[in-house]
């Protein structure tokens, strides 16, 4: 699932976490944990879009509770449009 940021770039939403893109390469696509500045939290998924965007987990160990209110209130802005 995918939700838009305030400033209107993608984010991928997994496991009631939020992650932004962070670096793109030929074959995947690596999203970094949107807590990373606040917490330095270490979780990074990648996605291979030669897959149908299929997840790969990277890094799951989050050292924050998750985004669950956070993504509820993105979803609710976004069906606003
Ligand atoms: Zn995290």
């Amino acid at each position: 699932m995918y939700v838009m940021s305030r400033r209107g770039n993608r984010q991928l939403v997994l496991d009631n976490y939020i992650y932004k893109r962070n670096e793109v390469s030929a074959v995947k696509t690596f999203w970094i944990c949107t807590s990373y500045p606040v917490t330095r939290c270490r979780a990074r998924v990648a996605t291979v879009a030669s897959m149908g965007d299929a997840v790969i987990p990277v890094c799951r160990e989050h050292n924050h509770a998750p985004h669950t209110g956070k993504i509820l209130q993105r979803l609710r802005e976004q069906s606003m449009f």
